[in-house]
């Protein structure tokens, strides 16, 4: 485990950053300026945002496309997109990135169906909210599994249960990459994934659809496939283990204590 975000180096490479919420969102934040400075600090080149589609609509969505374009420069692209969610598929979140036009799909398949025309590149978010149940006609259709997504459990480490459902869908369908995603609310929080291309791409989503691109976080970095090996697998889903218990110890502490200050 080797490598992290301040280790990159800009000259030879292109860094961005995946699944990022504005304002637009209404647990967002950051307006589409704030995100730009956000980047143009940390010598980030693209931002792929992915905002709740239930809260934008057709309308909304043309000035959003372009107030992104306006919020760009020669340093930082701010990349339109959506976060999209479906009634009676509890936790499937869906990404479409690089969006063209207002879509409004109304069920998984129909994101899918929908996505291929008007987005550059989807990916199936956190896929542990869904309990890792990702509908057939997604996996036969998405571009990607979010294997490590920065702002639920797995905010030290990539989740391994989602890199075996990648796994297993790249059986069938080898194209599929693995990303890593901020999901991020509050720019003052930087938990530090990126994804990150060759310098010389003038279209970084045409990068990560063609798995020519570099995860990095934290505590480790690997590429679109995610072939971590069995032992590094196998270490991974032991880290992951301790860092859970830790984490519900001390939700449960702080639970704890709210509870006694709640009674004092
Ligand atoms: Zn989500
Ligand atoms: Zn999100």
């Amino acid at each position: 485990m080797s490598g992290t975000a301040a280790a990159i180096r800009a000259d030879d490479a292109t860094v961005g950053v995946l699944h990022v919420h504005s304002a637009y969102s209404h647990d967002g934040r950051d307006s589409l300026e704030q995100l730009h400075a956000f980047a143009a600090a940390r010598g980030i080149g693209f931002v792929a945002l992915t905002d709740h589609a239930e809260d934008l609509s057709a309308d909304r969505w043309d000035e959003y496309v372009a107030r992104c374009r306006d919020a760009s420069d020669e340093r930082v692209q701010l990349i339109p997109g959506l976060e999209f969610r479906f009634a009676g598929y509890t936790g499937l979140h869906l990404l479409a990135l690089g969006l063209s036009r207002w879509i409004a799909p109304d069920t998984p398949g129909a994101f899918i169906a929908q996505a291929r025309e008007a987005a550059r590149f989807t990916i199936a978010a956190h896929p542990i909210l869904a309990h890792y149940r990702i509908p057939e006609e997604v996996r036969a259709g998405i571009d990607a599994i979010e294997v490590w997504n920065a702002a639920y459990n797995t905010r030290y480490l990539p989740d391994p249960r989602a890199i075996r459902v990648l796994h297993a869908i790249r059986r069938d369908r080898p194209e599929v990459v693995g990303t890593v995603g901020l999901d991020q609310h509050d720019a003052r929080n930087d938990r530090e994934t990126r994804v990150v291309v060759p310098a010389s791409a003038r279209d970084p989503l045409a990068e990560l659809r063609a798995g020519r691109f570099t995860n990095v976080g934290r505590t480790m970095r690997f590429d679109a496939r995610v072939e971590l090996g069995p032992a590094r697998l196998g270490a991974l889903t032991m880290a992951r283990w301790a860092f859970d218990r830790v984490e519900r110890a001390q939700d449960r502490l702080a639970r704890a204590l709210r509870g006694r200050a709640a009674s004092s």
